[in-house]
């Protein structure tokens, strides 16, 4: 028994197509290949287009919540926004980083004195050595 599958119109046995209770054979339409290239390319497109998604939403959050505390620039005068961070002022367990869209979102629901209060745009290197003094203390 040969079918052909109407994806890649080769003429293949059945055992190269997967069983499906609607079809009026209950065999599928295209072959199997064709139909693991399907799902593969589904899932690699949405993959990507969801991880794009959010990596751009959470970079549009982190510049409004970094204007909301005055602006991307660190207090050493570092602009570039690549390494710059949002920072707690009196500490914070955990990597900032890691706080994400969370710390963004708390800071553009307070007020803007009460987050600058709070929060302040360090680069990396400040906010390292911050860290490094905080442990020598
Ligand atoms: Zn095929
Ligand atoms: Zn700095």
């Amino acid at each position: 028994m040969m079918k052909t599958c109407t994806v890649c119109k080769r003429e293949l046995p059945l055992t190269d197509f997967y069983k499906r209770a609607r079809s009026h054979d209950g065999i599928d339409y295209s072959c199997k290949s064709c139909v693991n290239e399907r799902r593969r390319l589904w899932a690699s497109k949405n993959a990507s287009k969801l991880k794009q998604h959010s990596e751009k939403y959470r970079l549009r959050r982190r510049d409004e919540a970094m204007d909301y505390l005055g602006g991307r620039v660190c207090t050493c005068g570092y602009s570039d926004v690549r390494a710059l961070t949002i920072d707690h002022i009196n500490g914070l367990e955990g990597n900032p980083r890691q706080q994400g869209i969370k710390i963004h979102n708390e800071i553009l629901n307070m007020t803007e004195t009460d987050a600058r209060e709070k929060y302040q745009v360090l680069c990396w290197n400040c906010n390292w050595i911050k860290r490094m003094e905080g442990k020598m203390r």
